[in-house]
């Protein structure tokens, strides 16, 4: 990895710019793509800045082995990878404990969202892929899985948005990029469904005041509700791509 001299490390110049030209209350450019990819069930590309995540949704299907089935409700895995060129120095493929660790945060910050106890017995399995990282990568995981699950027709109760903020100094910023995740002061990540305002997921690594996390929380919000309505653009932009096709004739029975 490229060493950084940290004493010469300006994350916000004189003029409230940020290392990659964004004011403090600025998201990084957005890209959503939903229903990419044509074997899966449902399937999200989400750029945030550098940040690539690729999400894809398989189920509800039976659970296997029977006996881990919940007769209740379906069961969410999640898996959370990074491909070995997502970082500077190639990583090895074995899943690390930080994939196994945001694998459950990411279950955890989905699961309130879907109704599981529409499936019961079944399993919905949700596997992220870290194509480039750049900071932020759980959030981008997030937004992707939520879409996902929507491009499978899952139902929910909304959809899931998430982004961070964060303290460089005593200045509270929006959608950290690695430089700033690295060598900021305090990482704030949330999730939330924006439909009914609750909050799945909240961390912080760092430090802040009582005072500085409740601007922090505000502005991770703002962003949120920017990210929610990019999130639904996307959706009606597959829906009507699809019903473009339906129309069409694309989609046929089959007498299989
Ligand atoms: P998040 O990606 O959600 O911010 P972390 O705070 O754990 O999660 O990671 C911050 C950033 O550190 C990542 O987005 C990525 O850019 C970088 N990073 C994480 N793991 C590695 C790794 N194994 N090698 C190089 N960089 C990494």
């Amino acid at each position: 990895m490229k060493e950084i001299d940290e004493s010469k490390l300006i994350l916000i110049d004189s003029n409230g710019i940020r290392t990659d030209g964004r004011r403090w209350n600025e998201l990084r450019p957005l890209r959503i793509r939903v229903g990419i990819l044509d074997r899966a069930e449902g399937s999200a590309l989400v750029e945030m800045g550098k940040t690539k995540a690729l999400a894809t949704v398989y189920g509800p299907k039976e659970m296997f082995p029977k006996h881990m089935a919940n007769p209740d409700r379906a069961i969410l895995r999640a898996a959370y990878r990074m491909a070995t060129f997502s970082v500077e120095e190639r990583k090895k493929p074995q899943p690390s404990r930080r994939e196994l660790e945001l694998s459950k945060v990411i279950k955890e910050a989905l699961e309130p969202a879907i109704m599981l106890h529409y499936y019961p017995r079944t399993v919905i399995e949700v596997y992220i892929l870290i194509l480039q990282a750049d900071g932020g990568t759980r959030t981008a995981a997030i937004n992707a899985a939520s879409l996902a699950l929507a491009d499978a027709g899952i139902p929910m109760k909304g959809l899931v948005t998430a982004v961070a903020a964060g303290r460089v100094g005593d200045q509270v910023v929006l959608d950290l990029n690695d430089v700033e995740d690295k060598y900021g002061d305090a990482d704030l990540p949330v999730a939330m469904i924006p439909a009914t305002g609750e909050i799945t997921l909240l961390q912080m690594d760092g430090t802040m005041s009582s005072d500085m996390f409740e601007r922090a929380l505000k502005l991770a919000i703002e962003g949120i509700n920017i990210i929610y309505e990019r999130q639904r653009d996307a959706l009606k932009r597959r829906f009507l791509e699809l019903k473009e096709k339906i129309l069409g004739g694309e989609f046929y029975a089959s007498r299989d």
